[in-house]
Formats: C-alpha cells, structure tokens, sequence
C-alpha cells in the first residue's frame, strides 16, 4: 500500500493500531456475515435457483420465473411467507410508500414508535404538506411515540401509545439523527409490548441499511412487515435500482396491489433483464455488508485514538451500518468528506462542496463517487454544517478500499492540520 499512497507514517501506524484494536469486532462481522451467507445459499438451494431465473422477461411479466422465484428466494431468506422485490421500486421510499398505502385504509390510524420518521415519509405520511395525496389526506390518521432522551425506546409510552393503531411503525436504523439504530433484541422487545396491547397491529419496520447486519432480521423478531432499498444493503452494491417488501402473504399481497393494481398484484410487472443482478446482489449481500461495517468500525477506531466521539463505537454493537462521526468543525467536515470523495473509485477528482439542500435548515456536504447513483451501500458520507459537526459514514464495497478511503479523509484532515497524534 504504501508504494502505491503517500500517506503520512503516523497516519499509517495509528491506522494499524485502530485495525489490531478492532480485531474482535471484525471476528464477530466476519461470524454474521458467515451465517447470513448460509441462509442465502441454502435459499438458492431450496429454490432451485437456475440460469432460467436470469433470463429477462418483457411484456406483462405474466410467469415470470426469474421474478417469482426471487420473491421465494426472499420469503426465505428473511423468514416470511412473502415477499414482493421489484425493480419496479424507484427507491427505498417508494417501497415504505407503496407499503403504507397499501395495508393503511381510511380512518385508520398509524403510529411511529421510534420519533420522527425519515425526512422523506413526512409526505407521504401528511406531517409535512398538505393536499398532495399524502396518507392524511386519506383519512389516516398520524400518532407519534418519541424516543426516550438516550434515543431508546419508550417501552411503557409505546403500551399506551398504540391501542386502535392499524399500524405500529419502527425505524431500525439512526437515519440522520444521533440516537443508536434498534438492535433486533430491541425490535424483539417492542414487538412483545406492542402485541401485549394491541395485538391486531400490524408492525411494520423500515429495515434500510439494517439487513444481514445481524444474525436475525426484525421478521425474526416478530415484525409482520419490513421494507428496504436494493441500492443498500440487500442489493450488494450489485443490484442497480428496487426495492423490497417482505412479510405476511396477505399483506405482501396488499402491497402488490398498491405496487400495480387491485386484482393483478403479484401476477404482472416484468424482470426486464434486472434479474441476474438482484440475485448475485443478494448473493453478495452479507459480505458486502460486512465490508461496510469493518470500513466503519475501523473508521470509528482510528478517529476514535484520535479523539474524536463515534456512534457507535469501534467495540459496540451495531443495528445498521451508519457511523457517525463527530468531526467538531466545518472544516474538519469538509476536510474529511472531501477526502472520502478522493479516496472513491468514481468522480475521485471532483470536491464535495456544502449546499442548500431543500428541505434542510442547514447546508448539507456529500461525498460519493460511486458505480450506482446514490447508492449508500457503497462509500459514502455526508451531513448537516451545524453542531455537532457529525458526518454520517455508511458503505464501503470492499473492506480494503473502504480503509484506503477512511485513511485519504484522515490525511486530508491532516494536512489541514485537522488532526494530532
Ligand atoms: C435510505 C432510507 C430510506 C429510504 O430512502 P431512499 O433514499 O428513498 O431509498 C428510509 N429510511 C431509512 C432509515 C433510510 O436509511
């Protein structure tokens, strides 16, 4: 590495100081990763997955078996009667999108368990906006359970929060925001207290960035319906748009009905030739997703010694595969993101530079040179330019070029004069 590199020795040897330190945490990444291979494999197994599945479909997509297999494939995978993988999906959004309009009816009412949804569901959801089609301009009503002060679930506010709820919404990973992402064991916990009151609810989790990141997925733990982005974690770098619903059949089957039409679900909306990378991109999955966590863990290991705060740390346990990093300045967030963007394998000679993004109070800087256009499986980091100063790191396709990335952000705040060792 060091022929190819120029980076500053000091940088070097606390970088193999971070990686030796975080020897027992790449073991446990390397065991779940292990284990969420076996389950994808023997899927492919069971499923009698064949080159016939790779071979597009056009038209109706009527008996499209590359498609149909693919949702077995996945009902299987994540321990559900169903599920619903479409290319068709234009982004994580639009799947949590098709999913709550699809099980929600008027007059019913849903309820987010774990604070403030993603930025992006506020409109779909009615918080934000009105007369645009939103869900409350339906008729469904909206009830919001915050998180405890240490961003964890309020198990008691939950009991009383979610009787007559049509809907109990989680969100499993930290998004944009400081508190920790939901461990499965938690998702488990709230499940448990969410039956206990209101037994018909059906609990729904948005799963982004959080799947193979663990031993089990929140259906494990009892979740009736969880959705995600092919362009992160289920898609494995590999797969180049979609998404996923995945749970019980006949609300997989509600969902299909919102995707394209009551009565046809399921039955129509052809693979095109997107099938032979939804599959390897699965097939891929739980080790990419362990390439990003190492890449994250390391991350948070060397700017860690370097004294800077992690979320979470370099030695705890993660629920998805977001790390954000305290940074405490604007230029140090700039330095670092702008490093990112070098160390990337695409657009590597361009610089992030911050911007008023809609819907943002503050600038937001965001670095990614990636294959797949905004894909966040891939390395990638971006925030807010307001306190604390935290960049959000996720991604990474390979272990070794997501530590050549985390090093050329280190040296870039460096030689900025960003960082003391
Ligand atoms: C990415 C993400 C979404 C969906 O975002 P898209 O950009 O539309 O794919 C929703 N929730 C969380 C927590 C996410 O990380």
């Amino acid at each position: 590495m060091k022929d190819v590199f120029d980076f500053d020795p000091r940088l070097l040897k606390a970088a193999a100081e971070a990686e030796a330190a975080a020897a027992a945490q790449f073991r446990e990444i390397d065991m779940i990763s292990q284990h969420g291979s076996a389950k994808v494999l023997a899927a492919f197994q069971a499923e009698h997955v064949s080159a016939a599945c790779f071979a597009g479909a056009n038209g109706y997509g009527y008996d499209d078996v590359g498609r149909d297999k693919l949702d077995k494939v996945w009902a299987r995978v994540f321990h559900t009667e169903d599920a619903l993988v479409r290319h068709q999906f234009v982004s994580g959004t639009h799947a949590l999108s098709t999913a709550l309009f699809g099980v929600l009816r008027t007059g019913d009412k849903i309820v987010s368990v774990t604070g403030a949804p993603y930025d992006t569901l506020e409109e779909v959801i009615g918080i934000r906006g009105k007369g645009n089609g939103s869900l409350a301009d339906y008729g469904i009503t909206y009830g919001q359970v915050d998180l405890n002060a240490d961003g964890r679930p309020d198990l008691p506010a939950i009991a009383a929060g979610v009787s007559g709820a049509k809907v109990v919404y989680l969100q499993r990973s930290r998004g944009y925001s400081l508190r920790p992402a939901l461990s499965v064991a938690d998702i488990a916990e709230i499940v448990k207290t969410v039956r206990g009151v209101n037994p018909d609810a059906v609990i729904m989790v948005d799963n982004c960035y959080g799947e193979f990141v663990d031993y089990d997925e929140p259906t494990d733990a009892g979740a009736d319906l969880i959705i995600g982005s092919l362009i992160k974690n289920p898609g494995g770098g590999i797969a180049q748009t979609g998404g996923y619903i995945a749970g019980k059949a006949a609300l997989v089957e509600q969902c299909a009905y919102r995707l394209t039409c009551v009565g046809m679900g399921k039955e129509v909306g052809c693979s095109l030739n997107m099938c032979r990378e939804m599959y390897l991109g699965l097939f891929f999955a739980p080790e990419v997703v362990a390439n990003a966590r190492k890449t994250g863990v390391f991350a948070a290991s060397l700017l860690g010694s370097l004294g800077f705060e992690c979320l979470p740390k370099a030695s705890e346990k993660a629920g998805d595969i977001i790390t954000v990093l305290k940074l405490r300045s604007p230029g140090a967030m700039e330095a670092f993101c702008g490093g990112i963007q070098a160390g990337s394998p695409v657009d590597s000679y361009v610089t992030p530079e911050a911007w008023d993004m809609p819907g943002y109070e503050s600038k937001v800087i965001m670095a990614a040179g990636t294959f797949t256009g905004g894909a966040s499986i891939e390395l990638s980091a971006d925030g807010p330019m307001r306190e604390p100063y935290a960049v959000y790191l996720q991604g990474g396709l390979t272990y070794g070029s997501g530590k050549l990335g985390i090093l050329t952000a280190a040296q870039h705040m460096l030689d900025r004069g960003l960082l003391s060792f």
